[in-house]
């Protein structure tokens, strides 16, 4: 591996099992966890070692990432875009026409907060070619819910650690620091400071099964050091005691909620009855700055993505910017429409002559929804001449260079694992009407799988989490 780990580490048994008892040691220390249970700690999966990534293509994600932000920021106050963009997709989707009709009550009534807090996640994988050198390409931009910015703070000093008990101290040295938390928290607290009421709280809006919480705490704990309120809430919560003021205040348990971010309301199981409709519907129209708002969440779907790939879209977002289109544009793979038609036609055709070139993905988040392979057949042959393949779009597959590591999660086998790697780039941004008042890269996260996988987060239990080695 080049000035990577030598494999006079990697195939050391002995060092292997001492490394590992060190790492996952080190994980509770510094807090990388998971919840296993109800009442049940764990170390969150993590990586033996850390995974080489080229510094020329790790700088150019960081560097796009302040224009990622502007774009989904352009395109959330574009209603006419995301109307066109949409318009095949909530035909067939129930879910993403679901969120499409509040999107469009709140355009109705009339946004009631001027401010924006958007926190995203833009993921890549480096598509690798025998001989050539990496290229980043994007897999897509989560807008909501975006994880791993908490414990991805306590990771680097894990690797660290390793790496010296290994005896490479040099490599030691080339884990970057990584504080996602703080940013987000940031971008939160900027928010706040907006909305002007020192009394009102920010409120994570949190999932029935809260395995993660750990991973949230580390931002709740950066916005309590700033002395702003943090609470939680599920959707049931909300719906029984949350209210809005004539003012459109919104106030759930008797405090005035200033933000609400959610780390919940991206799948349609996270919406368990008509009531927790009623609830998001009820935070859209309030004064409360949303993290994402509706139109937020919408501007990160699959579908907006495949169009802005199409030619001349990203122009209509960054008029007069040549070098932005280009500097965004050159970290897009291929995306094809399956909108009926002969362009949706022929999209189908491509997949079904070669589905292995391909990923066949749904409007859904979370890991494990995609397909590929031989079941890109099947599912097309299913729906090729029905307007349900509108659902879906298609997307080149990205092929990355393996690795060598070892994956350590609870109650798995140690040994060696093909890896392959996907690094997630953080951005916050604040807007006040027409005014962008904060924009920043506020760090990284690097997720590793097993490359038997094709599909799956973190969360899926499927990828753990890593840091960069930069090379
Ligand atoms: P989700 O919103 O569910 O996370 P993604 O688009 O990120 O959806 O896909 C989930 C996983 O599938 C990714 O983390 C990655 O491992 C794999 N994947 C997605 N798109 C591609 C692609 N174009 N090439 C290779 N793998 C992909
Ligand atoms: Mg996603
Ligand atoms: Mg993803």
């Amino acid at each position: 591996m080049a000035q990577g780990i030598p494999d006079e580490v990697l195939m050391n048994t002995a060092l292997i099992k001492d490394l590992a008892d060190v790492a996952k040691d080190a994980a509770l220390l510094q807090g990388v966890l998971m919840r296993a249970q109800e009442t049940l700690v764990s170390y969150a999966p993590f990586t033996l070692f850390p995974t080489p990534v080229p510094k020329a293509v790790f700088l150019q994600a960081l560097a796009v990432q302040t224009h990622y932000n502007t774009l989904v920021d352009r395109i959330s106050q574009d209603s006419e875009f995301l109307q066109e963009a949409l318009a095949s997709t909530i035909e067939v989707d129930d879910f993403t026409a679901r969120l499409f009709r509040i999107h469009q009550q709140i355009l109705k009534e009339g946004r009631s907060q001027s401010i924006v807090l958007g926190l995203n996640r833009s993921d890549f994988m480096l598509d690798q070619k025998d001989g050539q050198a990496a290229s980043l390409k994007q897999i897509e931009i989560n807008t909501i819910a975006a994880s791993f910015g908490g414990l991805s703070s306590q990771t680097p000093d894990l690797h660290r650690l390793v790496l010296k008990v290994a005896g490479r101290l040099e490599e030691s040295r080339r884990i970057l620091n990584n504080n996602p938390a703080a940013g987000l928290a940031g971008g939160i607290a900027k928010a706040w400071e907006l909305y002007g009421s020192e009394r009102a709280v920010i409120m994570f809006l949190v999932e029935e099964n809260q395995r993660n919480i750990f991973d949230h705490r580390y931002v709740e704990n950066e916005l309590w050091k700033r002395n702003i309120r943090t609470i939680r809430r599920r959707f049931e919560d909300v719906s029984k005691t949350g209210t809005l003021d004539d003012n459109k205040n919104l106030f759930v348990d008797g405090q005035e909620v200033a933000v609400v971010y959610f780390r919940n309301g991206y799948m349609p199981q996270n919406y368990m009855s008509e009531q927790s409709w009623d609830t998001r519907l009820l935070m859209e129209r309030s004064r409360a700055v949303k993290c994402p708002d509706i139109s937020t969440h919408l501007a990160g779907t699959k579908k907006v993505q495949q169009v802005l790939a199409r030619p001349g879209v990203l122009e209509r977002f960054f008029p007069g910017q040549p070098q932005v289109v280009e500097q965004i544009r050159a970290t897009f793979a291929g995306l094809y429409t399956l909108d009926m038609g002969p362009e949706g036609d022929t999209t189908v055709e491509m997949a079904l002559a070669e589905p292995d070139k391909f990923v066949l993905k749904p409007q859904r988040e979370g890991g494990g929804n995609n397909i590929y392979g031989s079941e890109i057949c099947q599912v097309l042959e299913g729906m090729k001449d029905s307007t349900e393949r509108m659902a879906y779009i298609l997307m080149d597959k990205i092929h990355p260079r393996p690795v060598q590591n070892y994956l350590l999660r609870q109650d798995a086998p140690l040994k060696v694992s093909n890896c392959l790697s996907e690094l997630g780039v953080f951005g916050a941004y604040v807007r006040q009407g027409k005014e962008m008042v904060m924009n920043e890269c506020v760090g990284h996260l690097l997720r590793t799988k097993s490359s038997e996988h094709s599909d799956g987060g973190v969360a899926a239990g499927v990828a753990v989490l890593d840091n960069p080695l930069l090379i």
